[in-house]
């Protein structure tokens, strides 16, 4: 009887923000090993197929800034260790994410898969998932055999994508064909919040994909739009082809042209999808607005794309203009949770919020203001008209559980800021209106305003009036 297959699973995810100034830890990573990890889409898809899956551990944060050397080492070599503890594999399941920037390192990826390929050889086959906010450098493309991104901003196909990944690789296994990667990047770094993927123009350029898919000698294609807030030298969109072997890569290589053309043609064409406009001016538009609750995204201090989440500029300017009924989700700042704990609940208390971390684009703000909550990790402060949630640990909001933590219901205020970009189908779903406020931060969507040393130019929107063609094939 011919044994089954055998994949290991694994793998180190993180979106770094190289401008937020607090370097990420191990304690920001969560890890899922053993059994757990078996329980992931992919491997249930690979299980299904009859093939032995060995887990190793998929460690995840939230994204922060730069990874410390030392956290991802221990990551690396716990990774590392295991898969040398399994024994000989025919192929690996990676999930990544594309745009993790390690101190000292730099691309976390290329190291990875590098360390990956010298444990397992040269052999088994190497599929990795990522995500569409990626900045792949190209020694990622010459270590894996297949990459295969989201094709969704807000992400909504993350587990498919992961479980595409694994389609992949047992599809190549089993025909005994190398597939052959092939990467051509457009000089284009853009916000997220500017690529959303069922408006146009990036619905069509996504929708492009499939016909790509579907070409014979092709296996798949991913358009990444690439991680904005980040200073490295491999930021930037990508256009990546899997060719059927190698037979296929010079068609390969001219689909991936193609696609990175339309890509670089449409790039002026790409806007916001909801109104965006400064603070104050987001302030006033919500404050006429007659139905609420009214979202705006502080999306200069968005903690989903790595921000710190303690500018506390916004809450400054709500309370400056007046507003009645807002909730602001939320200020990272340990030392005034505490100082909150202290006064209890109930008590009026003077404390300085946020500022704290991010000193470039905030300071701490003076507020007074009366502790209307305590949690675990957080208080709710209420000033004037507006009620700032604060936390002792950095969190995502991007549900509206995340509010009911704290004994808040957005759907029933006017006005609720988050720190946080496009808005997820969570918010979509009770907001009435969503705005963009082009505030300042790590994720300044007007990318303009910061300053890269890294990057390669010319890029645009950092530069504009040149011009680009795909490199020519070697
Ligand atoms: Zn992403």
């Amino acid at each position: 009887m011919v044994p089954p297959m055998r994949v290991a699973i694994g793998g180190v995810g993180h979106e770094s923000n190289t401008f937020n100034p607090l370097y990420t830890g191990i304690e920001a990573f969560r890890i899922v090993e053993g059994e757990a990890l078996l329980e992931e889409a992919a491997a249930r898809f690979l299980v299904g197929e009859g093939v032995e899956v060995v887990p190793t551990i998929y460690a995840r944060a939230l994204p922060s800034g730069i990874v410390k050397r030392e956290a991802y080492l221990q990551l690396k070599d716990e990774l590392l260790r295991r898969l040398s503890d399994v024994g000989e594999v025919d192929g690996l399941c990676l999930f990544l994410h594309g745009a993790m920037e390690v101190e000292e390192i730099g691309d976390g990826e290329s190291d990875l898969v590098k360390g990956v390929r010298e444990v397992v050889g040269e052999e088994p086959l190497i599929s990795v998932s990522l995500d569409l906010h990626g900045n792949i450098h190209p020694s990622l493309i010459e270590t894996a055999d297949m990459l295969t991104a989201y094709r969704t901003a807000p992400h909504v196909d993350a587990a498919e994508t992961r479980v595409k990944a694994a389609r992949l690789l047992l599809h190549s296994l089993k025909r005994r064909v190398r597939p052959v990667p092939v990467m051509v990047k457009p000089p284009v770094l853009l916000p997220g919040e500017l690529v959303v993927t069922d408006v146009d123009p990036a619905a069509s350029l996504y929708s492009s994909l499939n016909a790509i898919d579907r070409t014979p000698g092709i296996l798949d294609s991913s358009l990444l739009v690439g991680m904005a807030w980040a200073d490295s030298p491999q930021a930037s969109a990508s256009a990546i082809v899997i060719a059927d072997g190698k037979r296929n890569e010079g068609k390969a290589y001219f689909k991936a042209c193609k696609l990175a053309e339309a890509y670089w043609n449409s790039r002026e064409e790409f806007h916001f999808e909801v109104e965006a406009g400064p603070i104050d001016e987001m302030i006033k538009l919500a404050k006429s607005s007659s139905q609420g609750p009214v979202f705006i995204s502080d999306s200069g201090d968005n903690v989903t794309a790595g921000a710190p989440g303690d500018v506390p500029l916004i809450v400054e300017r709500l309370l400056a203009l007046g507003v009645e009924d807002a909730v602001v989700g939320g200020i990272l700042d340990p030392e005034a949770v505490r100082l909150c704990r202290d006064a209890g609940v109930g008590n009026n208390l003077k404390v300085e919020v946020g500022g704290k971390i991010d000193r470039v684009n905030g300071y701490p703000l003076e507020v007074k203001g009366r502790v209307l909550k305590l949690t675990d990790d957080g208080a709710v402060l209420r000033a004037g008209g507006v009620d700032i949630i604060l936390t002792s640990r950095r969190r995502g909001w991007t549900t509206l559980e995340a509010f009911r933590d704290f004994g808040i219901d957005p759907a029933e205020r006017k006005i609720v800021v988050v720190k946080l970009g496009y808005l997820t189908p969570d918010f979509k779903r009770v907001a009435k209106l969503a705005l963009l406020a082009l505030s300042p931060g790590c994720t300044n969507q007007l990318i303009e305003r910061l300053e890269y040393k890294r990057v390669r130019r010319p890029l645009y929107p950092l530069d504009k009036g040149f011009s680009w063609r795909p490199p020519e094939a070697h």
